[in-house]
């Protein structure tokens, strides 16, 4: 365990140099104040969580404090945003504070979220308010309990400093954990600025320090461009498994490792609805949670189009080719896990799909039908299922299917069923309602919420006591709520 000041920094990119950062110090915030840490997250940093109590902990993570051997920068990068490019985008109010390597030698960028103004701020205040910074905390913590690959974060400060958005609000600042912040926008600024040396720069940065098994491999480039793809298409398979939607698939907001990567008016699903369109600035859908199978792709492309000079245009075809039957088997994969079926079958996928038309036509709440499924014996679940219907003869013929083909998986007590099945469908979800109402105690300055919420949902397969209410399905009100796309 260490101290705040026995952090040990290796700054990596910040030695890149001016051409892939630009040298900018944080401006603090007034009064800071803790509003939630992570001790998971302080752990990659081998951190005591009994730091995060202390002044010297608000104070480095709301500007007022650096490292002597923190190098903070602001990335320039660009990207397509909602299908259109956009020449310069780049850090305009988080800064990459330096890079930390812990005990098992792993390196952990330290990024500031709402560090004020950079080069690259264009007509933003640099600043992020509290609302989206404890959404990006308890999105982050809660989407890495559920083995989802994802930046971390470490804590959220809080602080009195007016900003505005549609209203006045307070600034706050979350410090985002993660082994890099490359995004695929990187790659496209370098390309479409026609650097090819700078963007070889980068891109042997990228392999050296995160893809140092591609480097061994005859096309170390086209080997890290497979490895992208092979990440993307497991992360959106895993979103889709799990009800996620991000909301805004900009390639400046994917990571080069494939992680989940820049949180907005992201959701959770309650009732499922493949059309569903978390982010209310998308009056196109293009982000609806069903298309973010074809954007994951549709970034790749953007991404293997700023990679042609280093890779020819035939292999990185073939290799984009890999992204959807990539994605399939993943997915098909988790949700035969989270059906209780070990052994593939042919028909699963018709199985799977029959499920989630009659879902959707009833508006079934998504989470919850999978975790009450493992409940009981698969009979008895689903008799006590079907009243969630409205089309009560087609989930009985689904559930007559399903009986069936449990039972051709193989014998298995109740309670191994239960345990296996509990163990990959969470009981616990990060609801929208269940974020606002965090946010609108913590807005009035209680902070017990957002503590309690992030605790809940750091184990979200496991049942706690006294945690029933988090659980259930959501009020009526709280599925529908209008998530401000200002952040
Ligand atoms: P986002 O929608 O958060 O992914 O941000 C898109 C771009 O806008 C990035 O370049 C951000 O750095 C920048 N940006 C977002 N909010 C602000 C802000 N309040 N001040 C300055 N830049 C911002
Ligand atoms: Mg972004």
């Amino acid at each position: 365990m260490k101290a705040l000041d026995e952090l040990t920094f290796d700054n990596r990119f910040a030695r890149l140099g001016d051409a892939f950062s630009t040298h900018v110090l944080p401006e603090p915030i007034d009064n800071p104040r803790l509003v939630v840490a992570s001790p998971a997250a302080m752990a990659l940093l081998d951190l005591d969580p009994a730091v995060a109590q202390s002044t010297e902990f608000a104070e480095l993570f709301s500007g007022h404090k650096l490292w002597a051997d923190a190098e903070p920068r602001a990335m320039v990068y660009s990207g397509h945003q909602f299908g259109s490019y956009n020449p310069q985008l780049g850090d305009g109010r988080g800064l990459l504070l330096g890079e930390v390597y812990n005990e098992a030698g792993e390196h952990w960028d330290l990024h500031l979220k709402g560090a004020g103004q950079t080069p690259f701020s264009r007509m933003g205040d640099g600043r992020a308010v509290l609302r989206s910074s404890i959404r990006e905390f308890l999105a982050s913590e809660a989407l890495h309990a559920l083995n989802i690959p994802t930046t971390r974060a470490l804590c959220v400060i809080g602080s009195d400093t007016p900003v505005w958005r549609e209203k006045q609000e307070r600034a706050a600042m979350v410090l985002r954990v993660a082994p890099s912040h490359v995004r695929f926008g990187h790659f496209e600024y370098f390309y479409y600025t026609k650097r090819p040396e700078q963007q070889k720069e980068l891109g042997d940065h990228v392999l050296a320090a995160h893809f140092p098994e591609s480097l061994e491999q005859p096309e170390p480039y086209l080997a890290m461009f497979r490895e992208i793809v092979e990440r993307n298409a497991e992360l959106i398979a895993k979103w889709q498994a799990y009800g996620f939607c991000h909301g805004v698939m900009n390639t400046d907001n994917m990571s080069i490792l494939g992680i989940t990567f820049d949180f907005g008016p992201f959701a959770f699903l309650d009732d499922f609805d493949a059309q569903f369109i978390c982010n209310h600035s998308d009056d196109q859908g293009r982000y609806s949670f069903s298309n973010q199978v074809p954007i994951g792709q549709w970034n790749l492309s953007a991404l293997a189009q700023a990679l042609t000079p280093f890779i020819s245009v035939d292999a990185l075809r073939e290799t984009l080719g890999l992204y959807l039957p990539l994605f399939q088997a993943h997915y098909l994969d988790l949700m035969r896990r989270r059906l209780g079926l070990t052994i593939a079958e042919d028909d699963d996928q018709a199985l799977l799909e029959s499920l989630l038309q009659l879902m959707q036509n009833s508006g079934v709440d998504y989470s919850l039908f999978f975790r009450r499924l493992g409940d009981e014996p698969p009979e008895q679940a689903i008799a006590r299922l079907r009243d969630d219907f409205v089309d009560i003869k087609g989930f009985d013929a689904w559930g007559e299917r399903y009986v069936a083909r449990v039972s051709r998986d193989g014998e298995l007590d109740q309670p191994q069923r239960r345990q296996r099945m509990h163990a990959v469908n969470p009981l616990y979800i990060l609801r929208n309602y269940l974020a606002q109402k965090a946010i609108d105690a913590a807005e009035g300055g209680d902070y017990s919420e957002v503590r309690r919420l992030h605790a809940v949902l750091s184990n979200p397969f496991e049942e706690q006591p006294g945690m029933d209410s988090y659980a259930e399905r959501p009020p009526e009100w709280g599925k529908h709520l209008e998530i401000s796309c200002s952040s």
